[in-house]
């Protein structure tokens, strides 16, 4: 999960930035300045899509740091991003001001390097063990339906700013319920470990894979058709096919799923849509006889 840690600085004097974007860059981290201008509507959108891991925020500027943090606090998926403010000595009641309306801390100018990056790694680690829990699925630690949910919304936006198209598709383990009831529950919940390790590894890594829950899971293909993601699954179906995922007394116990692919924006253009149209396209896949791919009609 924790790739490169992405930093938005919003600050309107690029010769306060500079020093503070060296010292960030020089630890490792990937910096994007934004100046907010006037549209705070824009901005959340690109704020939303650059998806950053902290955001510091200038207080004196316009719009003002306030004006930013209670948007930011407001919006559903961006109040969960720790936000510093990067400051002069503030006055007693904004201190107040700030923290209740959801400061995680100040930056004082002039930046203490040191400071500034014990602050940042301090958050960045708190902040991923959070997300560690908020966002793993804890049988499988594969991305849950929570980060899922989060993720085909940016997807969604991105690719009509885009004007591209991209695929969901829902897998749904076959007969799995005779699994456990074959051999129990433990070695099925092992099984669904195995299964999300194969996934994984047939995968790229800009695709997303999650559990939807129980036995069905869901992958977003960035930037791919219907066509090319049925061939996909079906070459991932055969090698599964030819894979033991577990053993259970010196059975070999092999899976199988029914996946249906939808299209981004041809078979849906928002989360419902697309659901529902994996979903029927899933269904068309286990009444044909399982083990197949379909796509949504
Ligand atoms: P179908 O081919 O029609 O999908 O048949 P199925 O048996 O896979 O479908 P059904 O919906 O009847 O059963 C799903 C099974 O998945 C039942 C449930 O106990 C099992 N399951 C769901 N979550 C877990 C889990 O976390 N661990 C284990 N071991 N089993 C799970
Ligand atoms: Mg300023
Ligand atoms: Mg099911
Ligand atoms: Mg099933």
């Amino acid at each position: 999960m924790q790739k490169q840690a992405k930093i938005l600085i919003l600050e309107d004097d690029p010769y306060f930035v500079y020093p503070i974007r060296c010292h960030l860059e020089k630890a490792g981290y990937e910096i994007t300045v934004m100046d907010i201008m006037k549209n705070l509507e824009a901005s959340q959108e690109m704020i939303f899509q650059y998806s950053p891991n902290i955001i510091l925020c200038d207080i004196k500027m316009q719009p003002t740091g306030f004006e930013i943090l209670k948007v930011i606090k407001n919006h559903t998926q961006l109040r969960f991003i720790p936000f510093i403010f990067l400051t002069g000595v503030e006055s007693l009641p904004d201190q107040v001001r700030a923290y209740l309306g959801g400061v995680d801390d100040f930056i004082i100018k002039p930046i203490e390097k040191d400071v500034l990056l014990a602050k940042i790694t301090s958050i960045l680690n708190r902040q991923a063990n959070l997300e560690s829990a908020i966002y793993l699925d804890a049988l499988t630690q594969i991305y849950n339906r929570r980060f899922f949910e989060k993720e085909l919304a940016r997807q969604i936006n991105l690719h009509r700013r885009h004007k591209d198209k991209f695929t969901l598709a829902m897998l749904d383990l076959d007969h799995f319920k005779s699994i456990n009831d074959t051999f129990g529950h433990s070695l099925g919940d092992l099984a669904l470990i195995g299964f999300t390790r194969f996934i994984q590894s047939q995968i790229r890594s800009t695709d997303i894979f999650s559990r939807w829950g129980g036995e069905e899971f869901v992958l977003i293909m960035e930037r791919s058709d219907k066509l090319g993601a049925v061939k996909t699954l079906e070459n991932i179906l055969n090698n599964l096919l030819n894979e033991v995922l577990v053993r259970a007394n010196d059975q070999d116990i092999k899976i199988s799923f029914s996946a249906g692919v939808a299209q981004f924006p041809d078979d849906g253009t928002n989360y419902k849509e697309l659901i529902d149209a994996a979903d029927k396209a899933t269904y068309r896949a286990k009444t044909s006889g399982r083990s197949q791919v379909k796509y949504a009609e």
